[in-house]
């Protein structure tokens, strides 16, 4: 019997479909692209023809100009070359996919990046059986437990109380700021936010998408009177630079899972690290392979080898994926 998988092969800059004649998050321009989710180190511009779902390709328009776009609903099966194709639900972000292969009477399942705890801006993840699941790997250490969303944004609401300072929020321009708002409205904060230039229009993509984020107002040109008692949210690069000394005295938070590395709340002074991630922690991703069963896993993005050593010593064939262009991961 042939190897499992044998009629896909992974390369640096992505994943080759053969049979399809496809590349999945290729990171090089290519005549046929199948996009898991928007996030730039998955999403570039320059391919022929994007097949992903309205949301992602919504987002390419946003961000890269229009896109030579095939839209695909989540569970619509394609056939391109002599693979079906279906995307299903990956939890991660607005539109984000997992891509469902199947040729020959194999399937195989590119997870994208995902997660598996509710997020109010996307559909939630859906696992599929599959004879290969390639799963992220982004937080594959032990280490990596995130806490319970509420607790943080909890902890968030409560500094919030002081009426002469703001607190900035670092989050990430897709997906991490617009979930930051939807958690902050679902635990009952309905004041106006006030938002940095840089997330504006992904913001309001959101809304036109259907995701309502209640009361977002600029943060360029609000007087620090204005600003005093309230929430900001800014791109990462903004809490250390020059925009951020307009804020009246502002506390800074930054949301990201690598917030549960202390050094790396150091990095950027954060004074309140809040451990809110758009990946899968360790529990969630050994959790999602026992789900799935595969009869192989391939590890890609991120922390590959405990993940690999964990399923083998669970009797799962597991291999590491070297890809690259991944290191400058955007939506933590
Ligand atoms: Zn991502
Ligand atoms: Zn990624």
């Amino acid at each position: 019997m042939a190897r499992l998988g044998s009629w896909i092969a992974p390369f640096s800059e992505g994943i080759y479909v053969k049979p399809a004649d496809a590349w999945i998050d290729p990171s090089r321009p290519k005549p046929r692209a199948l996009v898991t989710h928007g996030h730039g180190d998955h999403a570039r511009s320059g391919h022929e023809a994007v097949w992903a779902t309205r949301e992602t390709l919504a987002i390419m328009d946003c961000r890269y100009g229009p896109q030579p776009g095939k839209p695909v609903d989540y569970g619509e099966t394609f056939r391109l070359g002599e693979v079906d194709i279906r995307f299903v639900p990956a939890g991660h972000v607005l539109g984000s996919a997992q891509i469902v292969l199947e040729h020959k009477g194999e399937r195989i399942v590119v997870s994208g990046d995902y997660k598996r705890r509710p997020d109010p801006t996307c559909a939630p993840f859906e696992p599929v059986p599959c004879d290969v699941f390639i799963t992220e790997a982004t937080f594959g250490l032990p280490v990596f437990r995130h806490p319970a969303t509420v607790e943080e944004i909890d902890r968030l609401l409560r500094l919030h109380d002081n009426p002469d300072r703001c607190i900035l929020v670092g989050a990430y321009a897709l997906g991490k700021a617009q979930r930051l708002i939807a958690e902050l409205r679902c635990r009952g904060h309905h004041d106006p936010i006030y938002i940095h230039g840089a997330l504006e229009r992904l913001c309001d993509l959101y809304e036109e998408l259907g995701v309502p984020l209640g009361e977002l107002r600029p943060a360029t040109g609000a007087s620090k009177d204005e600003l005093k008692g309230r929430i900001v949210l800014a791109p990462p690069s903004a809490l250390n630079d020059l925009w951020s000394r307009r804020l009246p005295d502002p506390i800074t938070a930054m949301a990201s899972g690598w917030m549960r590395v202390r050094q790396r709340a150091k990095q950027r002074n954060v004074e309140l690290p809040l451990v809110i991630s758009d990946h899968a922690d360790w529990d969630e991703l050994t959790a999602t392979i026992e789900e799935i069963a595969p009869g192989e896993v391939w590890v890609t993005h991120g922390r590959e080898e405990a993940l690999v050593h964990w399923a083998e010593t669970r009797g799962i064939k597991a291999r590491a994926l070297q890809l690259t262009g991944r290191e400058e991961e955007e939506g933590e």
